[in-house]
């Protein structure tokens, strides 16, 4: 025998009592009543939650047979023949109010728009509806929100019957049945005639509001994410919260919002580039400094400097610098971070080869690095050897003949 579906008879219900007809003491412990409000996952609306017998219930599924297992967090007392029960009502309700939602919006889309719901999707945080094709503009899908708030304000009831296969055929279903057996209809009345195991509120006023606050494309569909009662009110709520969170930090009413994000935005870029400009101008001037206080060599400054600074970008905007003047070699250093880093380089005008000078370094102390003729850079496994590796390169620098 299945499991009775007193869900089905009374979707309002919440405590019952029920025999107790088998236990699963697998892995998880499961139990199967002769009856129960216990909705199990399927047809898109998610499981309950509650109590049975006073022990946590964390899962429901059905089986092939009909029989609905109620998973739980430990094994119900050995000595219980009968057990009473009782749903997380909050939790119930608000599928309830999602999936006649779900109902009502989808023959919105059908009837104002010809697109069918070709998929169902209900999680605890998001509600969606898939349709084929790309998404509907801003004013179609205004004509079916205003389908959707009639119809609310209508307080059509909602009600489910089973229907002989035979007699199921002349409904005016959404889609055609694809089970052999009696056919569940829930009908929101003239309006929607679904094939459907959920469970559903009495009448349309109870899905209260129902908003669609995403349209998303996915390849040739689209997917409409929406609201309905509880969810609604509360996502209000925090836009509520955020907008005025917003017109209060930038001093403006809720529709200027996007026009003074968009004037912040500007400013922030025009201060980046004074910001970069200012940065560059004391880049040059630290070069400068650098090459006048450098050692000469052969008509070439030879300038070895550890950089204090925290960025490790300003080893190669430094040496940038430092090399754009004519007849300079520089070798930076910078431990500012767990591993230190080096850089050298020497202006187009001085003959010497970076990339041979960085093969000696790398045999003599084993530092990594790569790069070109005129720059190279790379890690030192420690300061010390980073210095070494510095002082190496400095004296190839010395042993330049004259360029003068
Ligand atoms: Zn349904």
């Amino acid at each position: 025998m299945p499991t009775r579906k007193l869900y089905w008879q009374d979707p309002y219900r919440t405590t019952f009592t029920a025999r107790v007809m088998q236990r699963l003491n697998g892995e998880r412990p499961g139990v199967i009543l002769n009856r129960t409000i216990f909705y199990p996952t399927g047809g898109g609306q998610p499981h309950d939650t509650g109590l049975l017998g006073g022990v946590r219930v964390i899962d429901v599924s059905s089986d092939d047979d009909g029989n609905i297992i109620h998973w739980l967090e430990a094994p119900l007392p050995q000595d219980a023949d009968e057990v009473s029960g009782e749903i997380d009502w909050a939790r119930r309700y608000d599928h309830m109010q999602q999936h006649s939602g779900q109902h009502l919006l989808s023959a919105a889309f059908q009837d104002i728009l010809y697109r069918p719901t070709i998929g169902f999707h209900l999680s605890d945080n998001t509600v969606t509806i898939d349709l084929p094709g790309p998404p509907p503009d801003d004013e179609a899908v205004n004509r079916v929100l205003a389908f959707v708030q009639n119809a609310i304000s209508e307080a059509r009831p909602i009600t489910a019957r089973e229907y002989p296969l035979a007699e199921a055929i002349h409904l005016p279903l959404r889609k055609p049945p694809t089970v052999d057996g009696p056919i569940r209809v829930v009908e929101i009345q003239g309006l929607d005639w679904s094939a459907c195991g959920g469970t559903h509120v009495r009448n349309t006023s109870e899905i209260g509001h129902l908003v669609i606050t995403r349209l998303e494309r996915r390849g040739d569909q689209t997917r409409v994410y929406f609201l309905a009662g509880g969810r609604a009110n509360a996502d209000h709520l925090q836009r509520i919260r955020v907008t005025r969170e917003l017109s209060a930090m930038l001093t403006t009413g809720v529709e200027d919002l996007p026009a003074a994000i968009e004037r912040l935005q500007e400013q922030m870029q025009q201060s980046q580039k004074a910001l970069r400009q200012a940065r560059d101008l004391l880049t040059q001037a630290e070069a400068r400094r650098l090459i006048a206080e450098a050692p000469h060599s052969g008509g070439v400054d030879i300038v070895l400097h550890i950089l204090e600074s925290d960025d490790v970008k300003e080893l190669s905007r430094l040496l940038q610098a430092l090399i754009a003047v004519p007849n300079v070699v520089a070798l930076l250093g910078w431990a500012g971070g767990g591993r230190p880093r080096w850089a050298a380089g020497r202006s187009s005008n001085v003959p010497l080869d970076m990339l041979e000078s960085l093969a000696e370094v790398k045999e003599a102390y084993g530092v990594q690095g790569g790069g070109s003729p005129e720059m190279i850079q790379g890690a030192a496994p420690d300061e010390e050897t980073m210095h070494k590796a510095l002082h190496l390169l400095q004296a190839f620098a010395f042993d330049l003949p004259d360029i003068d």
